[in-house]
């Protein structure tokens, strides 16, 4: 006879309405079979204390914290795995016997995603961007043994302490590059990543201010933003006999990270990536 108890798992964050991983997570868990269900829930920041109380006290698995409770959400945690404790920002939170651990899977999701397509061990990276993604991607990708990385962003300030984030708690080379007019991506570089918002629906007509003759074949270009998938920046990279990497990849990859991290098994990736595509109303090009 089935039981009636679902394990629970979800996401706290406001605003929550227009966040697709409860699609992606609900098709892989009914996919597998599993009595998993997973709930988005809208979390304003003077309520995040009780959230987490009540996933403790309802026996969730876990959940994942998105804007703006990253950061918040680090006073309630036990332990933080690496990546989570060199970033500062905590997307996934895994709860086991009471016991509250951080963990940062919008890097892990990035670098499962280039895996993919190719090792970003011993390669020349550049990451334009310094937000919550860049910071994520970065340090992931240091641990994942990028050898060096340049960051390049609007903001010089947040640009360089990045940088001096990365290099000073990895064993990357990082070093900030000032985003200047037409900025050419460096001779060497193996991977270069929008890790800004810039192209993210409803701005598709936005780009990088990037030389795209400082494109060259051979390299991988990715991008963080999913929705369009194919942005101006990922269209010009392909137009220049680069490899394009959507942010749909990162998207799934992360998801599923995280149900390992939370059930410890290894869901579809197709069946989240379908779910998503359709949560989404795009289709891929790629
Ligand atoms: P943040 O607000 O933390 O950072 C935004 C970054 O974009 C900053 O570096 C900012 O530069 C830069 N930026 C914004 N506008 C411009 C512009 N016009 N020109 C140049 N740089 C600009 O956002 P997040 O890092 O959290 O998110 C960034 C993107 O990543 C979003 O589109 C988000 O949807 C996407 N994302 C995708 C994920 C996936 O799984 N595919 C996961 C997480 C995020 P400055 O410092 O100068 O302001």
């Amino acid at each position: 006879m089935p039981g009636f108890l679902s394990d629970l798992t979800g996401s706290f964050s406001t605003s929550s309405a227009q966040n697709p991983t409860v699609a992606i997570m609900e098709a892989a868990y009914a996919d597998a079979r599993m009595d998993v269900r997973y709930l988005n829930c809208e979390v304003p920041p003077a309520h995040l204390a009780d959230a987490v109380r009540g996933a403790i006290g309802m026996g969730w698995l876990g959940f994942n914290c998105s804007i703006p409770h990253k950061q918040a959400i680090l006073e309630y945690l036990d332990e933080l795995a690496p990546s989570a404790s060199i970033t500062g920002a905590v997307n996934t939170v895994i709860i086991r016997d009471g016991r509250l651990t951080g963990e940062n899977t919008d890097g892990q999701g990035f670098v499962q995603s280039l895996k993919t397509i190719t090792d970003p061990a011993s390669t020349n990276m550049v990451i334009f961007g310094a937000g919550g993604a860049a910071r994520a991607i970065a340090v992931e990708s240091a641990l994942a043994g990028a050898s060096s990385i340049t960051i390049v962003n609007r903001t010089g300030d947040r640009g360089q302490e990045l940088a001096a984030l990365v290099d000073s708690h990895t064993n990357a080379q990082a070093a900030f590059a000032p985003w200047t007019p037409g900025f050419s991506i460096p001779d060497g570089t193996d991977i270069a990543v929008n890790a800004t918002s810039v192209g993210f629906h409803p701005n598709a007509d936005a780009t990088l201010d990037v030389d795209t003759s400082s494109f060259t074949s051979g390299m991988v270009v990715a991008d963080v933003v999913a929705n369009p998938p194919m942005t101006r920046w990922l269209q010009a990279a392909a137009d220049a006999g680069c490899t394009p990497l959507t942010g749909l990849g990162m998207l799934v990859n992360q998801a599923l990270v995280n149900a390992r991290l939370w059930t410890g098994q290894t869901l579809n990736a197709d069946v989240m990536h379908r779910a998503l595509q359709q949560a989404l109303g795009i289709e891929e090009k790629s």
